[in-house]
């Protein structure tokens, strides 16, 4: 009986699993048009501290079009590239598009904020990065301060001796490294005494969770006053409503981004706010 329950729901499975096959692969394929084509794009998303009301940053989010799929949104696409082992190119088109635009900025006498930039962990771990990245931050005379860079914590984890080495070399080259989505790993949060850390990302889940659910807001306190009694500031994602921003300076979280202020911006709107 358990066999035939199995082979039915192998069935059951597989008709939508091939369905999911289907998709990643036209993903697959699009992704790579993609990055030979060049049709990424970044928006840039504000950050700010969040007492004095002022700019302090901005969160470098991809965008893809594609003429067929059309915008296709990243919730879809960065799972699809991880596992087509996309993700390290296209991060570092990302990355490059954000040096060339802060350096435009910088020739162009703006000043903008310091721009984070999402950054695979198994990037971290090819051989170079650093030095790869210091040298692209000189070649364009953009200093190390211009720029963050976040991390999810999963896959740092595997090796945490390696990512501690990688965030102190990064930290000796005026690298900040904010830790991103921060709650959602299920992991102990006891790594966080042994990895030099500048800012960890509250994730959005709970911070729309403020208003109805009480376990939300106990987490969101837990994880700022962890953060502050080992020297960390912490950013709230996904502010939307007046209410959730007075909890979060109230309980004194530092920085946050979200709707209530603006959505991700394209590169003119965005300038529009450096002043
Ligand atoms: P993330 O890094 O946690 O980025 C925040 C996401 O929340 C962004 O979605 C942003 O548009 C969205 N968001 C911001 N404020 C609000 C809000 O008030 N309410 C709601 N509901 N959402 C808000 P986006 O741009 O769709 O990106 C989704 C995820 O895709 C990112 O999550 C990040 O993990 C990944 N991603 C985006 N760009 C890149 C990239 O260049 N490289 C890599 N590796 N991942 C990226
Ligand atoms: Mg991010
Ligand atoms: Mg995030
Ligand atoms: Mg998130």
């Amino acid at each position: 009986e358990a066999k035939a329950l199995g082979r039915n729901r192998f069935r059951f499975f597989s008709a939508g699993m091939q369905d999911l096959v289907r998709a990643r692969m036209s993903i697959g394929t699009g992704l790579r048009a993609a990055i030979e084509g060049d049709r990424f794009r970044v928006v840039y998303q504000p950050q700010y501290r969040l007492e004095a009301g002022r700019l302090v940053g901005a969160e470098a989010l991809v965008r893809w079009h594609d003429p067929e799929l059309g915008d296709v949104p990243p919730s879809r696409f960065i799972p699809a590239a991880e596992e087509a082992g996309l993700i390290v190119s296209i991060n570092d088109i990302v990355m490059a598009k954000v040096l060339a635009q802060i350096a435009l900025w910088r020739m162009r006498g703006l000043e903008p904020p310091r721009i984070s930039i999402n950054v695979a962990a198994q990037q971290l771990r090819e051989p170079g990065f650093v030095e790869q990245l210091c040298r692209r931050l000189d070649e364009r005379a953009v200093p190390a301060g211009a720029i963050c860079l976040e991390l999810t914590e999963g896959t740092l984890l595997a090796d945490i001796e390696g990512t501690a080495r990688m965030f102190e070399r990064l930290g000796r080259h005026g690298i900040a490294v904010s830790i991103d989505d921060f709650g959602t790993g299920y992991s102990s949060l006891s790594y966080l005494t042994r990895l030099p850390v500048h800012e960890l990302k509250v994730d959005q889940s709970f911070v729309q969770g403020i208003a109805s659910e009480a376990g939300k807001r106990s987490i969101i306190v837990a994880i700022v006053d962890m953060a502050h009694a080992l020297g960390i500031e912490v950013l709230a994602e996904g502010i939307e409503t007046e209410s959730q921003l007075a909890f979060l300076r109230e309980r004194r979280c530092e920085m946050g981004q979200g709707y209530l202020f603006h959505r991700p911006l394209g590169v003119d709107d965005f300038e529009k706010l450096m002043v």
